[in-house]
């Protein structure tokens, strides 16, 4: 019987062959079928991956030498283009289409001998906190099915949780990873804006967005980042700064400094379990020798609507080019002009929630709102960003929940919209301000949900956010 613990601990199976690439894709290919009902797949390549194990097998054998990801079974995020596959960002208005490139970080999993065993359910085009959002309908969290595993990337997270693949990727431009984390009791990290190329993942709101990672460990979440990180001729806004080798240096132990945000803890919407359990653990840091400070922050319910204004002016402006012609949904009765045909064609293709930020984000950048909202909301990022790089200036890692509350039930906020984005208070500021956050699942709710700490860090200090989780998780 296949038990999948980590990369490393596969990788040694490997090598004494206790286990075969074959053996672990059977194995997960028998998850998937015996928990379809958590619709976490939109697709599965079930062949493809039994091909592409056997030759990792054969290949092994004949004694050539393993690339770091090799045989390790990987799940996608519906929103990364993976060469001659479906790509529907689970919206109507891809219906049929396929990728006809990878994304750079897909060809970097590819050339490390990773093999991809499927496309994962998420949130339309990655709007959304609940998975409910899915023209594939809704994803249920394994942990108890009558609830939602938070989204936009839940199907990502649920694959990790119900042991349906080993790692899996997903897209965070506002919490999409390390909520679904949160939500399902699983690792979820966000890497610094910049660090993983956005060629090849579908844009929500390309000064926000940022391929992300879900795992149960800290080394395997490490080195599929060190895989995946790095400078990319087709992505100019990804970083040429050189690429730590991360999943090498999580022994280091050190003592940091770490703030806590007083507003944060104290907030109204905030579970009173869950505020206790933070400072619980923020009691233990201290008690272990690291300086542990509150800090003041005036500025914690300006980010959401702050969030919600820029992210969805990018959106109104990047999902313009789904318009029937070139590709995706076209109406079959709009033929009257071609206004006539956009129109119907996006109305019929997109789903209810698209249409609601692409409204708003037309709104926000009409030019007579223009200065009341965009403008405005440009300025509360700047501002935010200078007190957060004040904060980095004496903090390693400012510490936050994931989310103000544990897994809603499913439908319970599908009426209120206004309701489901302010509970995501703690997870926009890391995209706000371009810097990594990660969700550790430490924490079990009285109600029976896991609910994680969230930690961010400088940008660009994945190595001390990655050390700092490991040695908390270990
Ligand atoms: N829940 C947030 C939203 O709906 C986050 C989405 C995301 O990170 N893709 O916008």
């Amino acid at each position: 019987m296949f038990h999948y613990s980590s990369i490393e601990q596969y990788h040694a199976q490997l090598q004494d062959a206790t286990a075969s690439c074959v053996q672990a894709v059977e194995h997960y290919l028998q998850q998937i079928s015996s928990c379809r009902h958590l619709n976490a797949f939109t697709e599965v390549y079930a062949e493809e991956a039994l091909a592409r194990a056997r030759t990792l097998d054969q290949q092994r054998a004949a004694g050539k030498p393993m690339g770091k990801l090799h045989g390790v079974v990987t799940g996608l995020k519906d929103v990364i283009c993976y060469k001659d596959h479906p790509l529907t960002a689970a919206s109507g208005i891809l219906e049929n289409f396929r990728s006809i490139y990878s994304a750079t970080a897909v060809e970097r999993l590819l050339q490390e001998e990773a093999i991809l065993i499927g496309n994962l359910n998420c949130d339309e085009f990655a709007m959304g906190s609940t998975n409910e959002n899915s023209v594939y309908g809704k994803v249920l969290n394994a942990r108890d099915e009558t609830r939602v595993p938070g989204g936009s990337s839940g199907g990502s997270a649920v694959a990790v949780q119900a042991g349906l693949c080993m790692v899996s990727l997903g897209s965070d431009t506002g919490g999409s990873v390390r909520q679904p984390a949160d939500f399902c009791g699983i690792i979820g990290l966000k890497p610094s804006y910049g660090r993983i190329s956005r060629y090849g993942l579908i844009a929500y709101a390309s000064s926000f967005d940022q391929i992300g990672i879900f795992g149960n460990t800290v080394p395997d979440v490490a080195l599929l980042l060190e895989i995946m990180a790095g400078a990319d001729e087709y992505d100019s806004t990804v970083s040429q700064q050189p690429v730590p080798p991360y999943s090498s240096l999580l022994n280091a132990k050190k003592k940091y400094r770490i703030a806590f945000l007083e507003e944060a803890l104290n907030h109204p919407s905030l579970d009173p379990e869950i505020a206790s359990g933070i400072r619980k653990q923020l009691e233990q840091l201290e008690a272990a020798g690291h300086e542990v400070k509150a800090e003041r922050f005036d500025l914690l319910d300006y980010i959401v609507p702050a969030y919600y204004v820029l992210t969805t002016a990018e959106a109104s402006s990047n999902l313009s080019r789904y318009d029937g012609i070139k590709f995706g949904h076209r109406a079959k009765n709009g033929d009257t002009d071609l206004t006539g045909l956009y129109k119907m064609s996006r109305s019929e293709g997109f789903g209810k929630e698209v249409k609601r930020r692409i409204m708003l984000g037309t709104f926000v950048l009409s030019a007579g709102y223009y200065d009341a909202y965009f403008t405005r909301a440009q300025q509360v990022r700047q501002l935010l960003c200078q007190r957060m790089n004040g904060l980095f200036e004496s903090y390693d890692f400012i510490i936050m929940p994931t989310s103000p509350v544990t897994a809603f039930r499913a439908g319970e906020k599908l009426e209120d919209p206004i309701a489901m984005y302010l509970a995501d208070i703690y997870t926009v500021m890391a995209n706000l301000v371009g810097c990594p956050a990660i969700s550790l699942p430490l924490f079990t709710h009285s109600n029976g949900m896991p609910f994680g700490l969230q930690v961010m860090a400088n940008r660009f200090d994945e190595v001390s956010l990655l050390r700092f989780s490991h040695e908390l998780l270990s």
